[in-house]
């Protein structure tokens, strides 16, 4: 069985592909800083005969002998990335110098997770992946951004410097359960909102939109993309279903059943106004498209997040 390494293999989707790469039988080296990430994120597994947890930050060089390398480390949440922002670039640029530098010498096969940000607050829509993006290179979230990027053009650039084996996802806005309830996201901020009968902050108008992907239909694209001995990508990964954050408020508020009302945040900088990815390539490559529903992955969301409150 080989052996793969997450990378970030504590946060919310690193420890949903954890679980899905112990399911199918590989050995797991899970690695992560604990700067988002949660130990009780993948505390079922500690002891499992094929799971091993390293604490380690990839800004510094490691050591390991693997054979997949999926990169996730990374603060994804627009309130972490920008908490130390010149440590967001680090773990973006000199954290993947690391990693393709373990991969190369390796000889293993790395997938990473970009992220639709690469395309910034985009002017052409749907994103479709040959577009370059409309980024503000000096702005709040060019921390996350410029290093998506410059991370993207280092795979590449080993790539055809080594010959070596890389895979690129964009992501697009995923959710579900283990989302860190305090992270600032939409998603976790609405539901812990509706769950408390709190006001839902809405920024702005709420007419900016968002496509929302359920994590396991990301977690699927994600290894049929690594798995996929053809296309090193980039592909984008997420749900082509468009909604405003004020549809969401309404949809989140009548799942929950909730009391609470909207009320009207100042809007952030440079927040994106519209994204929605364009799947083609991802229908045509990998054979993959989202399977779950908003209504269905919200639902699944509130119930876990309703257990996490109730827990204290
Ligand atoms: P997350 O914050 O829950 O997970 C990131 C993990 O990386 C955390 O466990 C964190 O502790 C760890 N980490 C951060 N910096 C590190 C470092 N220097 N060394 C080691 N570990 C480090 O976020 P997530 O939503 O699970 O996102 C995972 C990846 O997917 C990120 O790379 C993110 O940019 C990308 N992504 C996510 C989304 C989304 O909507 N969830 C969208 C686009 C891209
Ligand atoms: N590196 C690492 N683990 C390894 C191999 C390399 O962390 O198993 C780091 C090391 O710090 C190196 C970087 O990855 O500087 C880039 O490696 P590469 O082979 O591309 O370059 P070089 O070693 O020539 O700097
Ligand atoms: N947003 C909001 N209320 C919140 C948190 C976020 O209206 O409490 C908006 C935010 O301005 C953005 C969208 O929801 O337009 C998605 O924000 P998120 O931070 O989840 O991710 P982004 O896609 O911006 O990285």
């Amino acid at each position: 069985m080989p052996t793969v390494l997450v990378t970030g293999g504590a946060g919310f989707l690193g420890s949903h592909l954890c679980d899905r790469l112990i399911e199918r039988g590989d050995d797991v080296i899970c690695l992560d800083n604990f700067f988002t990430g949660n130990k009780e994120n993948i505390r079922h597994l500690l002891g499992h005969e094929r799971f091993e947890l390293v604490r380690h930050d990839i800004v510094h060089p490691f050591y390991l002998e693997v054979d997949r390398i999926f990169n996730l480390a990374c603060p994804a949440s627009p309130e972490a990335y920008q908490y130390n922002p010149i440590k967001t670039i680090k773990t973006s640029t000199v954290g993947m110098v690391n990693v393709m530098g373990l991969a190369k010498r390796c000889g293993a096969r790395v997938l990473h997770a970009s992220t639709s940000e690469v395309y910034g607050d985009p002017q052409v829509h749907p994103q479709t992946e040959d577009y370059w993006g409309h980024v503000n290179p000096i702005g709040p979230r060019s921390c996350y951004d410029e290093g998506k990027r410059i991370a993207e053009s280092l795979l590449m650039n080993y790539h055809e410097a080594h010959g070596m084996e890389v895979r690129i996802i964009r992501i697009f806005n995923t959710y579900g359960p283990r989302m860190d309830p305090n992270d600032g996201r939409v998603i976790s901020n609405f539901i812990t909102q509706a769950l408390r009968n709190e006001d839902i902050t809405v920024y702005g108008e709420g007419t900016q939109t968002r496509s929302f992907c359920y994590c396991s239909d990301l977690i699927e694209g994600m290894l049929r993309l690594m798995d996929n001995d053809e296309h090193t990508g980039p592909v984008n990964i997420g749900n082509p279903v468009e909604n405003t954050m004020l549809e969401l408020a309404e949809a989140v508020i009548a799942a929950v059943g909730s009391k609470s009302k909207v009320t009207h945040m100042p809007l952030p900088k440079d927040d994106p106004q519209r994204r929605c990815p364009d799947i083609t390539r991802a229908k045509k490559w990998l054979g993959w498209e989202p399977q779950v529903a908003l209504k269905d992955g919200l639902q699944n969301t509130i119930d876990w997040y309703r257990k996490l409150i109730e827990q204290g």
